[in-house]
């Protein structure tokens, strides 16, 4: 079996590298032999994307703590369900129900896999604070054989606002229910018995795209983030890790790469050409072009989240029809929203100066 320390590690995702801080022993062992990425990692640490909205009066006043308190609330469920321990007697369980608890919980799909070991990071990157937090190091307890993957829709109205204020609302308002969501499905495994772990935009234990991948609840995109067959990539993930014996139970394959290779909206309207053609069938991605634009802009880009056609509606079922049928849904979209799609309503936060 394959040794949890040739797994992906969380340390050097981009955001626990930022959170590196110049000076330290940890910066210092971590690029110790990896200075090409220093160079490009430094231009981009300590710095604050939110500052320029942080300049508003009114973002301060109104909207900045009602987004904080999405964090802090997330964090509260999150130790709080940690917190408790499974019921001492085990009760029956089946996919159907858990699914259906999801389900009316807040998720809008979900999919259940058995874990490989390759399935689990191999080290926490600290992403659970500002600074690279206690775990940043620690080994990953790869000791749950199952997990529930699901995800929750973003506000698609908020979206169409993107790059503004409106997007990152509409992220930090999804993963506060991703956090409610995965608190209570752990909540619910645990009366009956089992053990739980959910993970949120604040801890994780696997990456969450490559897992729900694996059960088919979208590909990755030309934009490199998963594009749900239904709901584009206007959403976020979250799993529940455990040891109930449910089932595996993945959903039916939707190939969206041929449907990528016809369609670019998203790397035609990315301000930064962070987004590149595929290369050999994987999306290829700069992340440090794009997080540059967040740090511009002072808050999430999104543009390419709301140039997406499956954001909108794409007739899955004519995906594999060729070419032709391709070119026809792309032009549909263009037709009906165009190529960078127009809030439909006036925004909720238009009081906000930026
Ligand atoms: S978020 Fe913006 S900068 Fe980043 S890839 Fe998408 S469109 Fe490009
Ligand atoms: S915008 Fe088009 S190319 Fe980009 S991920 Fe969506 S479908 Fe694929």
């Amino acid at each position: 079996m394959r040794s949890i320390s040739k797994n992906y590690d969380e340390r050097d995702t981009l955001f626990s590298r930022i959170r590196l801080e110049k000076g330290t022993d940890r910066y210092r062992a971590y690029y110790s032999d990896k200075e090409a990425l220093r160079k490009k990692d430094d231009p981009i640490r300590d710095k604050d994307f939110w500052q320029n909205l942080k300049e508003s009066e009114a973002f301060k006043e109104k909207y900045l703590p009602l987004i904080e308190d999405f964090d802090k609330r997330a964090v509260k469920l999150h130790e709080e369900t940690m917190r408790l321990q499974p019921a001492k007697t085990r009760e029956a369980l089946t996919n159907e129900e858990l699914f259906a608890f999801a389900k009316q919980a807040g998720a809008c799909d979900v999919a259940s896999l058995t874990l490989r070991l390759d399935d689990f990071y191999s080290h926490h990157g600290g992403v659970d604070g500002i600074r690279p937090g206690k775990r940043h190091g620690a080994k990953v307890r790869a000791d749950y054989p199952r997990a529930l993957i699901f995800c929750v829709e973003m506000d698609k109205e908020l979206l169409r606002f993107a790059p503004r204020l409106e997007t990152l609302y509409a992220r930090k308002e999804a993963y506060y229910r991703v956090a409610k969501t995965g608190a209570s499905v752990a909540r619910f495994l645990k009366k009956k018995g089992y053990r739980a772990l959910f993970t949120g935009e604040h801890h994780y234990i696997a990456p969450l795209v490559a897992l729900a991948e694996r059960a088919n609840l979208g590909q990755r995109g030309m934009m490199h983030v998963l594009v749900h067959p239904t709901e584009g990539p206007a959403i976020r993930l979250g799993a529940v890790f455990t040891d109930a014996p449910i089932e595996e139970r993945k959903k039916r394959e939707v190939i969206i790469s041929d449907f990528c290779e016809r369609c670019a909206l998203c790397l035609m309207n990315c301000p930064t050409r962070a987004i590149k053609p595929f290369s050999e069938g994987r999306a290829a991605f700069d992340e440090h072009k794009c997080f540059k634009m967040f740090q511009s802009f002072g808050t999430d880009c999104g543009i390419c989240l709301k140039s997406c056609p499956f954001a909108y509606g794409v007739d899955t079922a004519r995906l594999e029809e060729g070419r032709e049928t391709l070119d026809c849904l792309v032009r549909e979209h263009l037709e009906k929203h165009g190529r960078i799609p127009k809030p439909l309503k006036m925004s909720p936060f238009r009081n906000v100066e930026e």
